[in-house]
């Protein structure tokens, strides 16, 4: 059956961000591509942080970066600042690009241990641009300095969630894409081979399709409703399955930190991503530990300013669809599952599930092994992503309440086991199955959350000589020389992408 018309149900991030993606690849093809989205059900409204692989999503679509993030009130982020995981009083940057570089084949942060013991007692976090300049509030581009003899600067965005979703809106419907407004009604499948048909609206409306992208949110209209797919519950591994959001003003006129925050409390944690003209906050946190009220009182008590709009109270249970292609409809964002957004990377799989779609999907039939292919893959993504996540649970000495008394005494996948013991004795981290986080980010939050490396590999002994100790020293300075020479990110946004007026 060839492929001649695309539905997507939902047009929060998710939507818009497939339909943006499809519009600009079917560029020849005869395609009609439909989004409907209601505008009584609304989007869940939050998901302000990304990470890099976000920025390259941007570029591949053309969007001009100065405009989009002017439009969305967006910053830059350089990472994640955890404070209070691994014990109260603790603070850490998760950065975005690495420790230093691989010297002779060897991965810096063994280096760096191996000359530790030789009596060198630097921080590792000397080492890596993006902490340094977030923790002078300092930011440039790699374009700005245009010298390929100092470390380049790895960045995401925070961006307003709606104004990115209207953003691209306008974006797809250029490139012909059809919005239409109301709720969807009623499924109808095919009796021949169980795929979806069409979707009928609630004015009576029946739209026929013959590839859908199901992205109406934690619903899963298509993917379960429809099709039952069933889910996999991560609640044992994950179990915060509450959040109340609430954005509020930089009272004190402060320029916009170039790092999202992510603060532990008692039974979950505090999120702040700085946009422009606001700060996003909210309290992520386990119902069975907490009652919504306490919820709501500590992320008022710990906001940066006043709130600029009513709470918002979200329900959710971490873990993924079964099957995230089902038949001939492709779940993404909340529809396909919900990991919560420690390390902001939601928004990720969605970007991740897009360009597996276009790879795959062929216009001439949908078929058992494009389906297979793609569950395998995601299916690996998320596993990885929730190990990680897991890791800043579990990696902590905290024993101040019920909540991290269960998080460091419960057990975790043999896969997360198995890396934190590897770490633990020789710094040991193996990438696998092009997973997303680097060492540099296991090493990061790893010792953050303190494990320490008892040993490293011992090929890096060999990397005792002078030259070795020259090039940390040449690594140290010219990152401390780049971040002097930098802007401050507020300075730098106000010349470069200045926020629209609201
Ligand atoms: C508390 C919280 C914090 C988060 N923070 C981050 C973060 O910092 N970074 C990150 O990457 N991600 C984050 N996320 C995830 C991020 O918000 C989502 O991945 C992203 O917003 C995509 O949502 P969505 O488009 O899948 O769903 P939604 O925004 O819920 O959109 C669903 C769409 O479907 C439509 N719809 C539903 N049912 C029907 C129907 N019957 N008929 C017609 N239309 C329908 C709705 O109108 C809407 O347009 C966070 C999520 C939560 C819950």
């Amino acid at each position: 059956m060839a492929i001649k018309r695309i539905v997507i149900v939902g047009g929060g991030t998710a939507g818009w961000m497939a339909a943006a993606a499809l519009s600009h690849v079917k560029k020849g093809h005869d395609v009609d591509i439909t989004l409907i989205e209601s505008e009584q059900i609304g989007t869940v409204g939050v998901g302000e942080a990304t990470i890099p692989p976000f920025v390259d999503f941007n570029r591949l679509l053309e969007i001009d970066e100065r405009e989009m993030l002017a439009e969305t009130q967006g910053t830059f982020k350089l990472g994640i600042q955890f404070s209070n995981w691994g014990k109260q009083g603790d603070s850490y940057i998760h950065p975005f690009g690495n420790y230093g570089y691989e010297i002779d084949g060897n991965s810096f942060h063994h280096i760096w241990h191996s000359h530790r013991q030789q009596g060198d007692k630097r921080p590792i976090q000397v080492f890596n641009l993006e902490t340094m300049a977030a923790h002078f509030g300092k930011f440039a581009r790699t374009e700005d300095y245009q010298r390929d003899d100092l470390p380049p600067m790895n960045y995401a965005y925070h961006i307003d969630a709606t104004r990115y979703a209207q953003y691209l809106r306008g974006y797809s419907e250029k490139r012909g894409v059809v919005r239409r407004e109301g709720r969807v009604a009623d499924v109808a499948l095919d009796s021949a081979n169980g795929f979806v048909s069409s979707v009928t609206m609630d004015d009576g409306q029946v739209l026929e399709g013959d590839f859908f992208v199901d992205c109406s949110g934690f619903r899963g209209l298509l993917i379960e409703q429809t099709l039952e797919t069933g889910y996999e519950d991560w609640s044992h591994y994950l179990p915060c399955n509450r959040a109340v959001a609430l954005p509020c003003n930089r009272d004190d006129g402060s320029p916009p930190p170039p790092f999202t925050k992510a603060t532990a409390h008692s039974a979950g944690w505090q999120w702040q991503v700085p946009l422009q003209h606001r700060n996003g906050n909210g309290h992520v946190y386990c119902s069975e530990f907490m009652e919504a009220d306490e919820a709501h009182d500590i992320l008022v008590g710990n906001m940066a300013g006043k709130p600029t709009a009513d709470p918002n109270f979200l329900r959710f249970v971490t873990g993924r669809r079964k099957k995230f292609w089902n038949k001939n409809v492709v779940a993404l964002g909340l529809a396909a599952g919900f990991m919560e957004p420690l390390e902001s990377t939601s928004i990720h799989l969605i970007n991740t599930g897009i360009n597996k779609l276009v790879s795959l999907l062929s216009l001439d039939s949908v078929t058992q092994t494009q389906e297979d292919a793609f569950n395998r893959l995601t299916g690996k993504e998320y596993d990885k992503i929730r190990d990680f996540l897991i890791l800043h649970y579990k990696a902590t000495s905290r024993d101040d309440s019920d909540f991290w008394n269960y998080c460091r005494t419960m057990d975790v996948p043999d896969s997360l086991k198995e890396k934190m013991d590897l770490f633990r004795l020789n710094g040991q981290i193996f990438r696998e199955d092009d997973e997303l986080f680097t060492e540099t980010s296991w090493a990061a939050v790893m010792m953050g959350q303190g494990i320490e490396m008892q040993g490293h590999n011992v090929m890096s002994d060999a990397l005792h000589d002078a030259k070795t100790k020259q090039e940390l020293d040449e690594i140290e300075k010219s990152i401390r020389f780049l971040v002097q020479n930098m802007p401050g990110h507020g300075d730098y946004l106000s010349r470069y992408c200045p926020a629209k007026a609201m």
